[in-house]
Protein backbone atom coordinates (compact mmCIF):
# COMPACT_ATOMS: atom_id res chain seq x y z
CA UNK A 1 0.00 0.00 0.00
CA UNK A 2 2.63 2.31 0.66
CA UNK A 3 4.53 1.75 -2.81
CA UNK A 4 1.47 3.04 -4.07
CA UNK A 5 1.08 5.84 -1.80
CA UNK A 6 4.79 7.04 -2.28
CA UNK A 7 4.44 5.58 -6.65
CA UNK A 8 4.25 8.46 -9.56
CA UNK A 9 1.19 6.47 -10.56
CA UNK A 10 -0.33 7.91 -6.94
CA UNK A 11 0.48 11.27 -8.65
CA UNK A 12 -0.31 10.89 -12.09
CA UNK A 13 -3.43 9.23 -11.60
CA UNK A 14 -5.24 11.03 -8.59
CA UNK A 15 -3.72 14.51 -8.13
CA UNK A 16 -5.37 15.63 -11.38
CA UNK A 17 -8.31 14.51 -10.56
CA UNK A 18 -8.24 16.92 -6.43
CA UNK A 19 -6.76 20.02 -8.20
CA UNK A 20 -9.26 19.77 -10.58
CA UNK A 21 -12.48 19.93 -7.87
CA UNK A 22 -10.10 22.22 -5.48
CA UNK A 23 -8.75 24.37 -8.01
CA UNK A 24 -13.05 25.19 -9.80
CA UNK A 25 -13.87 24.57 -6.04
CA UNK A 26 -12.09 27.91 -5.22
CA UNK A 27 -13.90 29.86 -8.14
CA UNK A 28 -17.21 28.61 -7.22
CA UNK A 29 -16.75 30.28 -4.02
CA UNK A 30 -15.68 33.22 -5.32
CA UNK A 31 -18.17 33.18 -7.18
CA UNK A 32 -20.35 34.60 -4.52
CA UNK A 33 -18.87 37.87 -4.93
CA UNK A 34 -21.76 39.12 -7.13
CA UNK A 35 -19.48 42.75 -8.27
CA UNK A 36 -16.77 40.17 -9.91
CA UNK A 37 -19.34 37.33 -11.80
CA UNK A 38 -18.47 37.71 -15.52
CA UNK A 39 -22.04 36.91 -15.96
CA UNK A 40 -25.46 37.06 -13.34
CA UNK A 41 -26.23 34.42 -11.18
CA UNK A 42 -30.05 34.59 -12.91
CA UNK A 43 -28.05 33.95 -16.40
CA UNK A 44 -26.24 30.88 -14.98
CA UNK A 45 -29.76 29.34 -13.88
CA UNK A 46 -31.35 30.36 -17.48
CA UNK A 47 -29.48 30.14 -20.14
CA UNK A 48 -27.45 26.81 -19.51
CA UNK A 49 -29.29 23.83 -21.02
CA UNK A 50 -27.98 20.93 -18.46
CA UNK A 51 -28.53 20.72 -14.90
CA UNK A 52 -25.26 21.43 -12.21
CA UNK A 53 -25.53 17.45 -11.10
CA UNK A 54 -25.40 16.18 -14.73
CA UNK A 55 -22.40 18.53 -15.07
CA UNK A 56 -20.65 17.03 -11.98
CA UNK A 57 -21.95 13.63 -12.64
CA UNK A 58 -20.49 14.19 -16.62
CA UNK A 59 -17.40 15.11 -15.15
CA UNK A 60 -16.87 12.34 -12.56
CA UNK A 61 -17.49 9.90 -15.67
CA UNK A 62 -15.24 10.94 -17.60
CA UNK A 63 -12.33 11.43 -14.54
CA UNK A 64 -12.90 7.66 -13.85
CA UNK A 65 -12.16 7.15 -17.72
CA UNK A 66 -9.01 9.45 -17.50
CA UNK A 67 -7.67 7.31 -14.00
CA UNK A 68 -8.29 3.67 -15.32
CA UNK A 69 -6.34 4.76 -18.67
CA UNK A 70 -3.66 6.49 -16.18
CA UNK A 71 -3.46 3.28 -14.86
CA UNK A 72 -3.16 0.74 -17.58
CA UNK A 73 -0.66 3.30 -18.73
CA UNK A 74 1.81 3.19 -15.61
CA UNK A 75 1.76 -0.28 -15.43
CA UNK A 76 2.51 -0.50 -19.68
CA UNK A 77 5.40 2.32 -19.11
CA UNK A 78 6.75 0.00 -16.11
CA UNK A 79 5.87 2.17 -13.09
CA UNK A 80 5.73 1.05 -9.30
CA UNK A 81 9.83 0.06 -8.39
CA UNK A 82 10.53 0.01 -11.81
CA UNK A 83 13.26 2.51 -13.87
CA UNK A 84 11.25 5.94 -13.11
CA UNK A 85 11.32 5.87 -9.43
CA UNK A 86 14.27 4.13 -9.45
CA UNK A 87 16.35 7.04 -11.03
CA UNK A 88 15.46 9.96 -8.70
CA UNK A 89 14.62 12.67 -11.46
CA UNK A 90 16.59 16.00 -10.98
CA UNK A 91 13.96 18.99 -10.58
CA UNK A 92 15.76 20.40 -14.15
CA UNK A 93 14.17 17.27 -15.75
CA UNK A 94 11.03 17.58 -13.80
CA UNK A 95 10.70 20.89 -15.05
CA UNK A 96 11.36 20.27 -18.87
CA UNK A 97 9.09 16.96 -18.98
CA UNK A 98 6.10 19.21 -17.06
CA UNK A 99 6.44 21.90 -19.46
CA UNK A 100 7.20 19.15 -22.93
CA UNK A 101 3.95 17.95 -21.65
CA UNK A 102 1.99 21.21 -21.18
CA UNK A 103 3.15 22.55 -24.62
CA UNK A 104 2.62 18.87 -25.93
CA UNK A 105 -1.45 18.81 -24.90
CA UNK A 106 -1.99 22.42 -24.86
CA UNK A 107 -1.17 22.25 -28.98
CA UNK A 108 -3.43 18.49 -29.52
CA UNK A 109 -6.17 20.17 -27.79
CA UNK A 110 -6.32 23.46 -29.39
CA UNK A 111 -6.03 22.20 -32.81
CA UNK A 112 -9.23 19.01 -32.04
CA UNK A 113 -10.90 21.76 -30.51
CA UNK A 114 -10.70 24.00 -33.45
CA UNK A 115 -11.62 21.23 -35.51
CA UNK A 116 -14.73 20.07 -33.68
CA UNK A 117 -16.11 23.68 -34.27
CA UNK A 118 -14.88 23.66 -38.36
CA UNK A 119 -16.27 20.06 -38.77
CA UNK A 120 -19.59 20.46 -38.38
CA UNK A 121 -20.87 16.73 -38.07
CA UNK A 122 -18.11 16.83 -35.38
CA UNK A 123 -19.52 19.84 -33.57
CA UNK A 124 -23.39 18.60 -34.08
CA UNK A 125 -22.92 15.41 -32.64
CA UNK A 126 -20.09 15.45 -30.25
CA UNK A 127 -18.89 18.93 -29.63
CA UNK A 128 -22.07 20.55 -28.75
CA UNK A 129 -22.84 18.89 -25.80
CA UNK A 130 -19.89 20.68 -24.03
CA UNK A 131 -21.50 24.27 -25.36
CA UNK A 132 -24.80 22.97 -23.67
CA UNK A 133 -23.01 25.01 -20.94
CA UNK A 134 -23.40 28.72 -22.10
CA UNK A 135 -22.37 29.95 -18.93
CA UNK A 136 -19.68 28.13 -17.60
CA UNK A 137 -19.46 26.61 -14.37
CA UNK A 138 -15.84 25.90 -12.82
CA UNK A 139 -15.82 22.25 -12.88
CA UNK A 140 -17.67 21.92 -16.52
CA UNK A 141 -14.27 22.43 -18.40
CA UNK A 142 -13.93 18.41 -18.54
CA UNK A 143 -18.12 18.22 -19.22
CA UNK A 144 -18.75 16.78 -22.28
CA UNK A 145 -19.05 13.73 -24.89
CA UNK A 146 -17.06 10.78 -23.98
CA UNK A 147 -15.91 10.15 -27.29
CA UNK A 148 -14.57 14.23 -26.92
CA UNK A 149 -13.38 13.19 -23.45
CA UNK A 150 -11.37 10.59 -24.93
CA UNK A 151 -9.97 12.16 -27.75
CA UNK A 152 -9.31 15.07 -26.30
CA UNK A 153 -8.29 15.07 -22.77
CA UNK A 154 -7.66 10.82 -22.47
CA UNK A 155 -5.60 10.34 -25.60
CA UNK A 156 -4.23 14.17 -25.12
CA UNK A 157 -2.72 13.36 -21.91
CA UNK A 158 -1.67 10.32 -22.55
CA UNK A 159 0.20 11.44 -25.82
CA UNK A 160 1.86 14.28 -23.76
CA UNK A 161 3.22 12.15 -20.66
CA UNK A 162 4.54 9.79 -23.57
CA UNK A 163 6.39 12.09 -25.83
CA UNK A 164 7.91 13.78 -22.26
CA UNK A 165 9.28 10.84 -21.39
CA UNK A 166 10.40 10.28 -24.77
CA UNK A 167 11.66 13.24 -25.03
CA UNK A 168 13.78 13.11 -22.01
CA UNK A 169 15.56 10.03 -23.56
CA UNK A 170 16.21 12.02 -26.68
CA UNK A 171 17.87 14.67 -24.06
CA UNK A 172 19.66 12.08 -22.43
CA UNK A 173 20.87 10.34 -25.84
CA UNK A 174 21.79 14.07 -26.92
CA UNK A 175 23.69 14.78 -23.96
CA UNK A 176 25.58 11.29 -23.97
CA UNK A 177 26.39 12.25 -27.83
CA UNK A 178 27.63 15.85 -26.89
CA UNK A 179 29.65 14.45 -24.04
CA UNK A 180 31.41 12.42 -26.49
CA UNK A 181 31.99 14.90 -28.70
CA UNK A 182 31.10 15.91 -32.11
CA UNK A 183 33.21 13.11 -33.79
CA UNK A 184 31.75 10.61 -31.86
CA UNK A 185 28.70 9.17 -33.43
CA UNK A 186 30.94 5.95 -33.26
CA UNK A 187 29.08 3.84 -31.03
CA UNK A 188 31.85 1.47 -29.60
CA UNK A 189 32.88 4.70 -27.81
CA UNK A 190 29.60 4.53 -25.51
CA UNK A 191 31.78 0.77 -24.44
CA UNK A 192 34.85 1.75 -24.54
ZN1 LIG B 1 -15.86 24.67 -28.38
Amino acid sequence: MMEFVESDQLLGTFVPIVVYWVYSGIYVLLGSFENYRLHSRKDEDEKNLVSRRAVIKGVLLQQAVQAIVATILFKVAGDSGGVATERKASLVVLARQFVTAMVVLDTWQYFMHRYMHQNKFLYRHIHSLHHRLVVPYAYGALYNHPLEGLILDTVGGAISFLVSAIWEQIQLFTAILCYMGSNSWDLYALFA
